[in-house]
């Protein structure tokens, strides 16, 4: 029963600090010309996760309970697709890495994945930690294996990221997870990931355990963001100090019983682009149907109009940390003459983790250019008309352009 009315909620969250002020958008600014905090110049931006898991998530519950949240994510997967899609929105699929298998086999010992390292303990049961792994296929056991609902996760055009959640949902807390146990989980997920095209970029860590202490060897092995859990809920990529960045969650789907949660995610947006901040929603693809049509969807609604405004950039958790790294990884050099503005352009991204993302350059310039002419790689190109457009603050032009590029001309 819904008792706490909507013009109450900020206030309340205020109160309980979820909406205390986050880290802001580090200054990018370079004379009159400035990157702007999100691309297309969006005053926030929108990421979503789901943790893909199907039963290896809930083995601590019983194999009834366990093999009907593997049922209900094989029921629901199809279905978050067509709705993501209906909304063209991306997602991030933070996928266990067993589920990219076909089958597999049990070792001469009796046990499942003999080559794997286990954690020094399990969660709630006894014997090995791969004791509940059928050991079998896809076709017997389908609640441990899904390669087919990650192609289809694949075919969809709307560009979603299939992420990492470990290979077996291992803790990767202090207490959880020791480096060599990290390193041959990720291992093992960049290989079964490699027939799909993939690299993992973006890792959920499980049980919402951070497990921050592992970035510098995620980094190492090319990821590039982790999901974030902390108090304050808003706030701007945290790029660590091992360049992995940190996106903070902003709620989890579910339904609220005393206020109405797509009040409060819409709440949440408004502020995210009054601070220039990344608002971030996840949840399990296993829940309840219904939390999906009655809170999700109308969620995803209130994103998609924001978006259609240009008052949000959805984007993957990967799309976004590669954003924020050309942003911060890239300088300007600006002169400017009565009737030109030149900007030289240096980036030192590390196109293996982050690719070549375009940026979006903000130029404050009191009248329309006549022309704009970027030249990349030695080539000179002249910059469609179409794709500059006003800035959001008067007097500005806005458009996008690779950090890779060298130099911009602007003649007016
Ligand atoms: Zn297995
Ligand atoms: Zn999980």
């Amino acid at each position: 029963m819904i008792s706490i009315p909507n013009f109450f909620l900020p206030s309340l969250f205020c109160a309980s600090g979820q909406l205390q002020r986050g880290l802001p958008p580090p200054l990018r600014s370079f004379g009159n010309v400035e990157i702007a905090p999100f691309k297309g110049g969006a005053p926030a931006a929108v990421s979503i996760s789901a943790d893909f898991e199907l039963a290896w998530a809930w083995r601590n519950l019983s194999s009834e309970a366990m093999e009907a949240r593997g049922a209900a994510e094989r029921e629901n997967v199809p279905r978050l697709v067509a709705m993501l899609d209906r909304h063209r929105i991306p997602i991030t699929w933070a996928t266990v890495g067993h589920l990219f298998l076909e089958s597999c086999k049990r070792g001469t010992d009796g046990c499942g994945h003999p080559e794997m390292a286990r954690p020094a303990k399990n969660f709630g049961w006894d014997g090995d930690w791969y004791v509940h792994d059928p050991c079998s296929d896809v076709c017997s056991a389908p609640s441990w294996y899904c390669p087919d609902l990650i192609k289809l996760i694949q075919q969809s055009d709307v560009g979603h990221e299939i992420g990492t959640h470990s290979f077996s949902h291992i803790d990767f807390g202090p207490d959880g997870a020791d480096t060599a146990l990290v390193q041959r989980e990720m291992e093992a997920c960049i290989e079964v990931m490699r027939p799909f095209g993939l690299h993992p970029r973006s890792l959920v860590y499980c049980f919402n355990h951070m497990g921050h202490q592992h970035l510098p060897l995620l980094a190492a092995l090319g990821l590039t963001s982790v999901r974030d859990r902390d108090r304050v809920r808003l706030a701007y990529p945290e790029r660590t100090d091992a360049g992995v960045y940190k996106i903070r969650e902003s709620m989890n789907l579910r339904f609220a019983r005393r206020y109405d949660y797509v009040a409060k995610a819409d709440l949440f947006l408004r502020e995210s682009q009054k601070r220039s901040a990344a608002f971030h929603i996840w949840f399990h693809p296993s829940d309840s149907w219904s939390v999906f049509t009655q809170v999700f969807d109308p969620i995803l609604n209130t994103i998609a109009s924001y978006r259609d405004r240009g008052e949000v950039w959805v984007a993957t958790m990967q799309d976004l940390a590669s954003y924020c790294e050309a942003r911060a990884m890239t300088d300007l050099a600006v002169t400017t003459t009565p009737n030109a503005t030149r900007i030289a352009m240096r980036s030192t991204v590390d196109v293996n983790r982050f690719g070549t993302p375009d940026i979006t350059l903000v130029v404050a310039l009191p009248n329309n250019p006549a022309r704009i002419i970027v030249i990349r790689d030695g080539v000179s190109q002249l910059l469609s008309p179409s794709a500059v457009v006003r800035g959001r603050q008067p007097g500005t032009i806005q458009f996008d352009v690779s950090c890779r590029a060298e130099q911009i001309d602007i003649t007016t």
